[in-house]
């Protein structure tokens, strides 16, 4: 009579039982299962906020994190319906932070002073050159987190107490998941840019999970493999070191940046009218860059860049202008959490159509005409 539980289920039940909010996330590509029609974007906007969601107080799983429940007949009933689901845990609700150290995928990036650790010059501190200045030493995040360990840790960066013992796991790619106590609510994700002109993160390759963000669940199963459980334990999870406490909430209340400030065509060319579009196009971005950076994954992020990338795209094939207004667009993408490969190619390819169709604004009909 009875089926075997589906090993997510299982996993799921044991975590929420402790106060860890759970998502069912797909089996392949670990992203939280589709919302339903009713809750799908439409034209790049969501119908509804998930506060005024239906589809969450009915106990289904659209919006992501927003859905995720302690709840083990909620839980039960999505595994049901997805026994491949993969357990996620919604960092925010569950009073959890989680730091997502990356190995390998992002290349070093040129300047190590400014790039390594994001918000710090390294010139400017008390440390020896020799300690960053090794390109050869820095192979993945947990050297570039080492690092700032050094820098703000003081003499005992690391202390050994089980109060500051995080839940750990290796993940399928080698990397490692650190999952703390949240050391401040009102946190925000960080995914790390060290690429754009603008560093943005904790460190590189090293992502902060927070607020309304998410993660694998320690221990799940998942096509790439086996979130591996290392140390701690999910009914105790450690606080961070006071250093690590203070730089996370630092990087993570922090606004994205703003748009690099620009000197104008004044100082690049003569035409006055290519000066007033260039103050347009810079009008623009200047409104929509910081906006674009702020949303969420589920909000449309790649559809706002792509509408904001287009309509650049038809003013810069009028004018002429080319110079840093598409690294401008990827860094807005990778602020708002899309991984830079995503943010070029949207970018890029956005522009191009954009290009293609001189001063055309996509949202205005009259235009379309
Ligand atoms: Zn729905
Ligand atoms: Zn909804």
């Amino acid at each position: 009579m009875s089926r075997p539980q589906p090993p997510g289920l299982h996993l799921a039940l044991s975590l929420a039982e402790l106060g860890w909010h759970i998502l069912p996330l797909t089996w392949a590509k670990k992203r939280p299962l589709a919302n339903c029609d009713r809750c799908q974007r439409r034209h790049g906007m969501s119908p509804h906020g998930p506060a005024t969601c239906p589809c969450i107080a009915a106990g289904r799983w659209c919006h992501g994190a927003h859905a995720a429940t302690v709840d083990p007949n909620r839980l039960t009933a999505w595994w049901a319906a997805e026994p491949q689901a993969v357990p996620g845990v919604a960092t925010g609700p569950s009073g959890l932070c989680l730091i997502d150290i990356d190995t390998g995928h992002e290349p070093l990036p040129e300047s190590l002073a400014t790039h390594l650790l994001p918000g710090i010059d390294l010139r400017a501190e008390g440390i020896p050159a020799a300690a960053w200045t090794n390109r050869a030493h820095f192979r993945d995040g947990r050297d570039s987190l080492s690092l700032l360990a050094r820098l703000r840790g003081g003499s005992n960066p690391w202390p050994q107490g089980e109060e500051h013992c995080p839940v750990s796991a290796a993940t399928p790619s080698g990397g490692r998941h650190l999952w703390y106590r949240t050391p401040a609510s009102g946190l925000h994700q960080v995914i790390a840019n060290t690429r754009g002109r603008r560093p943005y993160g904790l460190a590189w390759q090293v992502d902060v999970k927070a607020g309304w963000s998410y993660g694998v669940a320690p221990g799940a199963m998942t096509a790439a493999g086996l979130y591996r459980s290392l140390k701690g334990h999910p009914a105790n999870v450690g606080t961070m070191p006071r250093w690590k406490a203070a730089e996370v909430v630092r990087v993570a209340t922090q606004p994205p940046p703003e748009p690099a400030p620009h000197p104008g065509l004044a100082q690049r060319g003569p035409a006055a009218s290519g000066g007033r579009t260039r103050a347009y196009i810079d009008s623009i971005l200047a409104d929509r860059i910081p906006q674009i950076a702020r949303l969420r994954k589920g909000e449309g992020r790649p559809t706002a860049l792509a509408a904001l990338a287009y309509r650049i795209g038809g003013h810069l094939a009028a004018t002429g202008i080319d110079d840093d207004i598409p690294q401008r667009l990827i860094d807005a993408g990778v602020t708002a959490g899309l991984t830079y490969r995503i943010a070029e190619s949207t970018v890029n390819r956005s522009l191009a159509n954009g290009r293609n169709r001189p001063m055309e604004i996509p949202t205005d009909r009259r235009m379309r005409q």
